[in-house]
C-alpha cells in the first residue's frame, strides 16, 4: 500500500477545491510533494484558494489547463463530484496516472481502523449513531467523511486508539483501490445518482469496492431485508465475515427484530407499530444464543427505516468490541440528526417534527408511516414536475389534516381533496418565506388536538423559498418554538 509521504517531490494534481481537495492538498504538501490544486470555477468562487496559495501550494482556477496533467504526474486525486468523462481526468487515464479520490489518501494516511458505512439511505443517521454508540463506550471514534468533516483531517489527527467513523458516497468509493475497513456496512440498495454512475451496474459495483480488499479478518454488515445486499453477500464473493440484520427474519446470526415484522414497510393501516413494545432486538453472536438487549419502543428515533439503522449501528459497534451494555443508553437516548425526523418539542399537547431533509415523495412517505396516525402534514416547495399521487394512499390512511405551501401547495391540495381529506389549508405567501412559513406552522397548531403529531416533511426541495433545507427546517423550529 502507499503512503502520502512516497510521493515526497512528485507531482501530484488534486481537482476540486472542496473541503476535501483543500485537506489532500494540505497533506500531500506537508510531506513535502509537488501539489497543484485546480478548479474549473473562477477564483474569486474559490475561498480556499487563498489559504493553499498561503502555504506555498500552486492554485489554478477557471479552467483545467491542457498540460495539467503531464507524464511526470504521480497521482491525481479528484473531488467524488467530478465525472470521470472531463479532460484532465480522460488524460490521466490514458497515461497511467493513478485516480483517487479523497478516502483512499485518508487510508493510507490513518493509523486508525476504520468503519465505513454506505447505502442509498440513512448515511447520516446511522454514522452520527454509531459515533454516539462508541463514544459512549469509550472508544474513542473520531466521526468524518461525506457527512462534512474531511476523512484526511480526521486520519490525520488519529492514533491507533480512535475508530474512524467514515460516512461514504458511492461517489467517493469509485475512487478507491486499496481501501479496506476493519468494519464496513451497507445499508441498503436504491436506484439512485444513475445520473453520474450511468447504470445500476456501476453504482452497485462502487458500492462493492467498500468490501473489495476485504480479509476474513474484516467484518461486512448486511442488510439481510434488502434483496440487492444480499446478493452482494451471497454470490458477490465477499472475504470478510458477513454479519446480517434484519426487520423481517429471525437470524442464525446477527442483529434482529423478534417477534420479525412481516415486512420493512407497514402496510397499509395496520399497524404493527402498536405492538413495538414487545418486539425485541436481538443479537445472536455465530453458535450463541439469542440475547434481548431492548423492545423497539425504546428506541430513540421512530420508523421502522430508523429500527434498521439502529440494528446496523449495533452490530458495527459490537464488531468493533463494544460491550452490549454499553450501547443501550445510546440506542435509547439518540434524538437524531437535525432536519431527518427530528422530534422539536410537544406543545398543547401535540408533537413538532422537523424532517427538511424529506426532498421527494419517497421520504415523505417514510416520514409519514414512521407513525400510526393522526399527522398533521406540512409539506410543499419547488415544483419540480411531480403530481405527488404517490402520496395519495398515505394521505387517505394516515392524514387528519394538510397545511401546503410553496410552487407545489395547489397539487398537494388536489392530492388531499382526493384523498377525502377535510382540514386542508393552502397558504399564499407573505412578504418573506420566514413568514410564510410561521403563518404554516400556526395553522397546523390551530389544527391539532392533544396527541396529534405536526409532521414538517415536504416532499420538495426548497429552493422556491428557502435557501436550503437546513434554512426551512430551522425556521421551522424557530416557529415552533414560539408556538
Ligand atoms: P443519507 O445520509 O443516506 O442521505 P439520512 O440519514 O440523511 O440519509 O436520511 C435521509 C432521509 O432518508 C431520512 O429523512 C429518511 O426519510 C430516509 N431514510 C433514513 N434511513 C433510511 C433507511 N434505512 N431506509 C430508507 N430510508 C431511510
Amino acid at each position: 500500500m502507499n503512503h502520502p509521504a512516497s510521493y515526497k517531490d512528485r507531482r501530484v494534481v488534486v481537482l476540486g477545491l472542496a473541503k476535501s481537495g483543500v485537506s489532500v492538498a494540505r497533506v500531500f504538501h506537508g510531506l513535502g510533494a509537488d501539489v497543484v490544486v485546480n478548479d474549473r470555477k473562477e477564483r474569486e468562487s474559490c475561498p480556499e484558494a487563498d489559504e493553499l496559495t498561503a502555504l506555498g501550494i500552486s492554485v489554478i482556477c477557471g479552467y483545467h489547463p491542457e498540460d495539467l496533467i503531464t507524464s511526470d504526474t504521480a497521482l491525481l486525486v479528484k473531488n467524488p463530484g467530478i465525472p470521470y468523462s472531463i479532460d484532465p481526468i480522460q488524460r490521466a487515464l490514458e497515461l497511467s496516472v493513478e485516480v483517487i479520490t479523497e478516502v483512499e489518501v485518508a487510508y493510507w494516511l490513518s493509523p486508525a481502523p476504520m468503519i465505513g458505512i454506505t447505502g442509498s439511505n440513512g448515511k447520516t443517521t446511522t454514522t452520527t449513531w454509531i459515533g454516539e454508540m462508541l463514544e459512549a463506550a469509550g472508544m474513542n471514534p473520531i466521526v468524518a467523511g461525506n457527512i462534512g468533516r474531511p476523512l484526511c483531517e480526521a486520519a490525520a489527527e488519529a492514533s491507533a486508539d480512535n475508530w474512524i467513523v467514515a460516512e461514504l458516497s458511492s461517489f467517493q468509493l469509485k475512487g478507491t483501490t486499496a481501501f479496506r475497513p476493519r468494519i464496513a456496512l451497507l445499508l441498503n440498495l436504491a436506484e439512485t445518482h444513475l445520473d453520474y454512475h450511468g447504470d445500476m451496474d456501476d453504482y452497485v459495483a462502487s458500492k462493492a469496492k467498500l468490501f473489495a480488499n476485504q480479509t476474513e479478518e474484516d467484518i461486512a454488515i448486511l442488510n439481510w431485508d434488502d434483496s440487492a445486499c444480499r446478493q452482494l453477500a451471497e454470490h458477490g464473493g465477499l472475504q470478510a465475515k458477513v454479519i446480517p440484520f434484519s426487520l423481517t427474519e429471525q437470524l442464525q446470526q446477527g442483529v434482529y427484530v423478534d417477534p420479525p415484522y412481516t415486512s420493512v414497510q407497514p402496510e397499509g393501516t395496520d399497524s404493527e407499530e402498536a405492538d413495538e413494545a414487545v418486539r425485541h432486538i436481538v443479537w445472536r453472536a455465530p453458535s450463541e444464543e439469542p440475547v434481548a438487549l431492548m423492545t423497539v419502543a425504546e428506541l430513540g428515533l421512530p420508523g421502522r427505516h430508523n429500527t434498521a439503522n439502529a440494528m446496523a449501528a449495533l452490530a458495527a459497534c459490537l464488531a468493533a468490541g463494544a460491550a452490549p451494555e454499553l450501547l443501550t443508553d445510546s440506542l435509547r437516548s439518540f434524538q437524531g440528526v437535525e432536519h431527518r425526523l427530528e422530534f422539536v418539542r410537544e406543545a398543547h399537547g401535540v408533537k413538532y417534527y422537523n424532517d427538511s431533509k424529506a426532498t421527494n415523495g419517497t421520504a415523505t412517505s417514510i416520514a409519514i408511516r414512521s407513525f400510526p396516525g393522526r399527522v398533521i402534514l406540512l409539506a410543499g416547495g419547488l415544483d419540480r414536475g411531480s403530481d405527488y399521487m404517490e402520496l395519495l394512499p398515505l394521505f387517505k390512511e394516515r392524514l387528519i389534516g394538510l397545511v401546503a405551501l410553496g410552487e407545489t401547495r395547489q397539487k398537494l391540495g388536489r392530492v388531499a381533496e382526493l384523498a377525502g381529506l377535510t382540514r386542508v389549508r393552502l397558504v399564499e405567501p407573505e412578504e418573506d418565506a420566514e413568514s410564510t412559513l410561521r403563518e404554516a406552522v400556526r395553522q397546523a397548531a390551530a389544527m391539532g388536538e392533544p396527541g396529534d403529531i405536526v409532521l414538517l416533511s415536504p416532499a420538495c426541495a426548497s429552493w422556491d423559498m428557502f435557501k436550503s433545507y437546513e434554512q426551512r427546517g430551522s425556521m421551522f423550529k424557530n416557529s415552533v418554538h414560539t408556538l
